[in-house]
């Protein structure tokens, strides 16, 4: 299993899909570099515009980690009857 699962999603303009984005110090405000949309909600209203975009990112990181999570309680069983030679493990 991994250390980490840190996933970055890059935040998209709502208006032209560009990533090239400008903000101030604290992201209160955003400006897309592209098309010169600003957006006075700053990131959390960016957020809320490619919402749909992370919560699939994070579907995709929960699926991963669970995959990896299987792999490992696999290994853990196989090393804890290792040498035993009543049980076997076939792996899928
Ligand atoms: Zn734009």
């Amino acid at each position: 299993m991994k250390e980490s699962y840190d996933k970055s999603v890059q935040l998209h303009c709502h208006v032209c899909g560009n990533t090239k984005l400008e903000s101030n110090d604290d992201k209160s405000w955003i400006k897309c570099h592209n098309c010169g949309k600003e957006y006075h909600g700053g990131y959390d209203e960016l957020v809320e515009f490619n919402q749909e975009k992370i919560n699939q990112e994070f579907e995709e990181t929960k699926e991963e980690i669970f995959k990896d999570l299987q792999k490992d309680i696999g290994d853990m069983f196989e090393n804890a009857f290792k040498g035993n030679k009543n049980v076997k493990f076939k792996r899928k």
